[in-house]
């Protein structure tokens, strides 16, 4: 099937895909009361209903009228459910409409749960060190398609009497290439009336575009913000992160600053930690002399293993001594702990099949 298939009906008549005011907009153009529009949203966004003939809440005559527009719920099914061995976190392979399949991460760390999303299937940007990098592009997901990752681990947790409070876009793709389906499901998840996910609590990783970075500022959008450099020279930068041709340290340190001048947040940087790579003190050093003056906030990130990358991951003392030299640098950071690593769903470790578990 053709990566770019879509086969039924279009992605635009997603009623996922939808902001409330568009569903509201709707109803009323096809003479149905947007009296009913807070049920259906409900329906969609807080009952996780399937379909459009399961709302109860809506009445029946509104669901016939509504369901005869042509739109739809998207969603996604679970192809395959893998659990870490410590128990932590939960892996979902997820189909789509189009039978590509997108994995979904549940990860359940000190009592905080958060679901790191895909924005895309696979990803341009070629990563040197991630699998889905590795695998390639393969298509943008739809707004509706990231809102259904959501639901799903919302009702996952939902079934245990927790909430989701907690989103990092993370998965697979670049969230900043697929920009107007990404914030368009962050509009829909932050809707007081649906998810109601804080925009804070949403961090969206992106490895360095700083077009997307940009118009994040114009755009006054307040979702945190994460971005991967790895390197602290263009050079060592570009051996692990083709893009970085394209829009050099100089560039993307300045879109960043300005991000926070603008925004008044602070980002985190990613610094995935490769033994003899980019892990020694010297590398630190540089790290702390390009983010002198950004507010700034580290995560070291032991290199998860993938097939198509033979480095090996910092180890433990040399991830400590790096976090020392930044923190003489003035420079808060964090050692993520790697977990999940069992059922390759770490950072960088999501390649979109069934080979693992
Ligand atoms: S690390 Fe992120 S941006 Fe880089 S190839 Fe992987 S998914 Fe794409």
């Amino acid at each position: 099937m053709s990566s770019t298939a879509h086969p039924g009906p279009s992605p635009s008549a997603d009623l996922l895909g939808w902001t409330r005011a568009e569903l509201e907009r709707h109803l009323f153009a096809h003479g149905i009361k947007p009296v009913h529009a807070d049920a259906v949203w409900a329906g969609l966004h807080r009952e996780r209903r399937t379909c459009i003939e399961s709302m109860a809440a809506v009445p029946p005559r509104v669901r016939r009228e509504l369901a005869a527009t042509g739109v739809f719920v998207g969603g996604c099914e679970v192809a395959r459910e893998i659990a870490s061995s410590d128990g932590h976190t939960r892996k979902y392979l997820l189909r789509l409409r189009d039978d590509e399949v997108i994995e979904t991460v549940l990860m359940r760390f000190d009592g905080r749960m958060t679901a790191c999303i895909s924005t895309q299937v696979g990803c341009a940007m070629g990563c040197v060190f991630c699998a889905t990098g590795q695998g390639g592009f393969r298509r943008n997901l739809s707004a509706g398609e990231i809102v259904a990752q959501v639901l799903h681990v919302a009702g996952v947790l939902a079934a245990e009497g927790h909430r989701l409070r907690n989103i990092v876009l993370m998965g697979q793709g670049e969230p900043l290439h697929n920009y107007d389906a990404v914030l368009r499901a962050v509009d829909i998840l932050i809707d007081q009336k649906g998810v109601s996910l804080a925009a804070s609590r949403i961090t969206l990783s992106t490895v360095g575009l700083v077009p997307g970075i940009r118009r994040l500022a114009d755009e006054g959008r307040t979702v945190s913000l994460a971005v991967s450099l790895h390197g602290a020279t263009d050079a060592e930068r570009l051996a692990l992160v083709p893009i970085a041709k394209r829009w050099p340290l100089a560039e993307l340190m300045d879109a960043c600053r300005d991000y926070t001048a603008r925004t008044g947040g602070r980002i985190f940087f990613e610094w995935t930690l490769i033994e003899d790579k980019n892990d020694s003190p010297a590398h630190a050093a540089a790290l702390g002399r390009l983010l002198a003056g950004q507010k700034a906030q580290v995560n070291l990130i032991p290199l998860n293993p993938t097939e198509g990358y033979d480095g090996t991951p910092a180890r433990h003392a040399h991830a400590k001594a790096f976090q020392a030299v930044l923190r003489e640098a003035g420079i808060p950071s964090t050692v993520r702990q790697r977990r999940g690593i069992d059922i390759a769903a770490g950072c960088g470790q999501l390649a979109g099949t069934e080979r693992r578990g």
